[in-house]
């Protein structure tokens, strides 16, 4: 079961070569953060371009770091969606034209389901070396209770980027080596409006701070007071309330999550107190800096900003972790896991973990490369669908708003 991935959805054009979705034998990831920084967002048709230019050299590099050649190949595998229509067709096109050269099947995957895989593989990957080290090591009456957390109950994913934040019900399939049945799915949360890696990008641009806009902020959040600004997100009210007790989590109902409001609410805050001045000769002194780094920022930042950000990442923080932590109690969920850009945050780590530990509930997160757009992701995601030969038809094309599992 050896997988190419090719991932090309948003701004990292990526290749990576993973067999039986648990070992990672090599993962390049070709990212244009410098390219899109001037403008302090992704521009499409740049991306499209640098997909371009990047694909086959990338794709190349990952089959020689995985001493692979083409011909080795199981499968390609590559995202069909979510993501920028023009961007996605660059890394489709390139892996139809290579499954048909090759004679070789395609697989699509969902952008989404890749991010779960993030965490997936690299659990995987733990459980194989804890298989092997039991066989060598122990008697069978030592070996662990691993059969795993996957009997116990569905994982409850948080899935927290820069275009997503959504629950998803996850049910897995058999562990790596064993035949698999496609996951199941259920999306039980989303964002109304804003993603929250959105979030931390819009607030590091209006505060003059780089691109993307997560690393900055965790980098400097603990430089400041968390609880001098107050912000308070929307409770938005499920409709549906359990009929004999109407205080019960209703495990029916959606999270909703917003993080449009938190945005407008940092900006008021710098108007109101004049913060206009800095935030200009600070975006001005980062301007001239060749690649500036949040090391950069710091020396630039009063202590009024710094607590401003250390206010509006634990604000977000905490809304996640409560809103992720109700679901997972409304669900029954046997653990939680957490990946996408935002899971690379290291205030959210450190407090899903504690809140985890307090409820003696497993989680897990991907480690910090995993956790960004990746194709390793995407080649796990393919495995299962490569064992229940699920293959893409020749027609295949880029959905950009493809859901991941019913609502
Ligand atoms: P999609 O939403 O389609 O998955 P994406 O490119 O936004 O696409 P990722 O590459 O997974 O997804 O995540 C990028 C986002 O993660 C950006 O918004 C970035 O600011 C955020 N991010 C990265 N590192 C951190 C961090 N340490 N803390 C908070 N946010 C972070
Ligand atoms: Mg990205
Ligand atoms: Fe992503």
């Amino acid at each position: 079961g050896l997988i190419l991935g090719i991932e090309s959805s948003c701004d990292e054009t990526a290749a990576a070569v993973v067999l039986c979705g648990s070992e990672t034998l090599s993962n390049v990831v070709a990212s244009q953060i410098a390219i899109h920084s001037p403008y302090g967002g992704v521009v499409p048709e740049l991306a499209s371009r640098e997909h371009l230019r990047n694909i086959l050299p990338v794709v190349r590099a990952a089959l020689r770091e995985a001493g692979a050649t083409y011909n080795d190949l199981d499968a390609i595998a590559v995202t069909e969606g979510p993501g920028l229509a023009g961007a996605l067709l660059v890394g489709i096109t390139f892996a139809k034209s290579l499954a048909f050269a090759l004679n070789k099947p395609l697989i699509a995957v969902n952008h989404l389901e890749g991010h779960i895989h993030a965490v997936l593989l690299e659990q995987k990957m733990l459980e194989e070396q804890e298989k092997r080290k039991d066989n060598e090591l122990s008697s069978p009456a030592d070996r662990s209770s691993s059969a795993g957390w996957e009997a116990e109950g569905p994982a409850l994913c948080l899935v927290v980027s820069g275009g997503h934040t959504h629950l998803y019900l996850y049910r897995q399939f058999e562990g790596a080596g064993g035949p698999s049945t496609p996951a199941a799915s259920k999306n039980v949360g989303r964002t109304v409006d804003d993603a929250a890696g959105e979030a931390f990008d819009k607030v590091a641009k209006l505060l003059g701070l780089g691109y993307p806009g997560g690393p900055w902020i965790d980098a400097l959040a603990p430089h400041g007071n968390p609880h001098a600004v107050p912000f308070s997100f929307a409770q938005i009210k499920a409709k549906v309330h359990r009929k004999n007790d109407p205080n019960a989590l209703d495990p029916s109902r959606m999270t909703y999550f917003s993080f449009s409001g938190i945005k407008t609410a940092v900006l008021r805050h710098t108007q109101v107190h004049e913060m206009a001045a800095g935030i200009e000769a600070r975006r001005a002194a980062l301007a001239v800096i060749s690649d500036p780094k949040p090391s950069d920022a710091l020396p630039l930042c009063d202590q009024s900003t710094l607590d401003l950000v250390a206010s509006f990442q634990r604000a977000v923080v905490d809304d996640l972790r409560r809103k992720t932590f109700r679901a997972a109690e409304a669900f029954g969920a046997a653990t939680v896991l957490v990946s996408g850009g935002v899971a690379a945050n290291r205030e959210l780590r450190v407090r899903f973990t504690a809140e985890a530990a307090e409820r003696g509930l497993p989680i897990a997160f991907p480690s910090l490369t995993l956790s960004t757009d990746n194709a390793a992701m995407i080649a796990a995601a393919a495995w299962p669908k490569l064992v229940a030969r699920d293959f893409a038809p020749e027609t295949l094309t880029a959905v950009p708003s493809l859901a991941l599992g019913r609502g």
